[in-house]
């Protein structure tokens, strides 16, 4: 059995104050024991929100790293800082930053390895752009991002890694994968994982994101191999996030 994971993604919204205050407020949410709720906050919030949701249950993540543990690499963040900081796990390869910093997936790659050399859990992100998607090339798209996105993940490895599939085209836009849709890409990324790597990878987290909302999460999560979601700007709002984190499958 796979447990859930409820990721939220804060992007470059809130403050340390905002997201210290926000941190209080999620920390009333009743958590339940069969799933797994995380925030990944700016870097700048990573060691007040950290302190606030110790002992909380909560995980806390970022959104980036760069590939290296120290050096001359101005304005850039290592993993030990982050995991110093309290973070446990690291977004890799979100669209935001495959599109508007260009980066490629061999770079992914290799912050995908660095995350899980620093023993924490990367969730690398995959999907298609509008265009890919109308050119029937969804499949042949996440296929390539995985295979060489991981590329350095060995199969004892690969349970310490999450994959979240976000079609570039829902994120942000309001409009969302249909729950059908997006099982169908989710199975078949379960099929390259184990074409990969065998029967290692049956535990491995197989996100969803892309404008998901209280109105669609129940549906969402209802979908055999969807095993959780990462949340944009849903996870900005307590009452959006806490009504998220409190799915039920219908
Ligand atoms: C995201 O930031 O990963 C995301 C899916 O955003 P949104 O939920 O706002 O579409």
């Amino acid at each position: 059995m796979i447990k859930p994971l409820i990721a939220g993604n804060w992007k470059m919204y809130k403050t340390p104050s905002e997201a210290e205050l926000f941190a209080l407020e999620l920390k009333k949410i009743p958590q339940q024991n069969d799933r797994d709720v995380l925030v990944c906050v700016p870097f700048p919030a990573l060691v007040g929100v950290s302190r606030i949701l110790k002992d909380s249950g909560i995980f806390v993540g970022a959104q980036n790293v760069y590939p290296a543990k120290e050096g001359a690499f101005t304005g850039e963040v290592s993993p030990l800082m982050i995991k110093d900081a309290g973070a446990s796990f690291v977004i890799c390869g979100h669209s935001e930053r495959r599109q508007i910093f260009e980066e490629t997936d061999q770079f992914i790659s290799e912050k995908v390895k660095i995350v899980v050399d620093c023993g924490m859990t990367p969730i690398l992100c995959v999907g298609e752009t509008l265009q890919q998607n109308e050119e029937g090339k969804t499949f042949s798209v996440v296929e390539s991002q995985l295979k060489i996105g991981l590329q350095h993940i060995s199969s004892s490895l690969i349970n310490n890694v999450v994959i979240a599939y976000e079609p570039v085209w829902a994120i942000g836009t309001g409009k969302n994968a249909s729950p059908q849709q997006a099982q169908q890409v989710h199975l078949f990324i379960k099929r390259v994982l184990e074409k990969i790597y065998g029967g290692s990878s049956t535990m491995v987290r197989v996100l969803y994101g892309g404008s998901v909302k209280p109105e669609n999460i129940d549906e969402l999560m209802s979908q055999p191999d969807i095993n959780g979601v990462l949340v944009g700007g849903a996870s900005l709002k307590i009452e959006s996030f806490s009504r998220i984190v409190s799915f039920k499958k219908n």
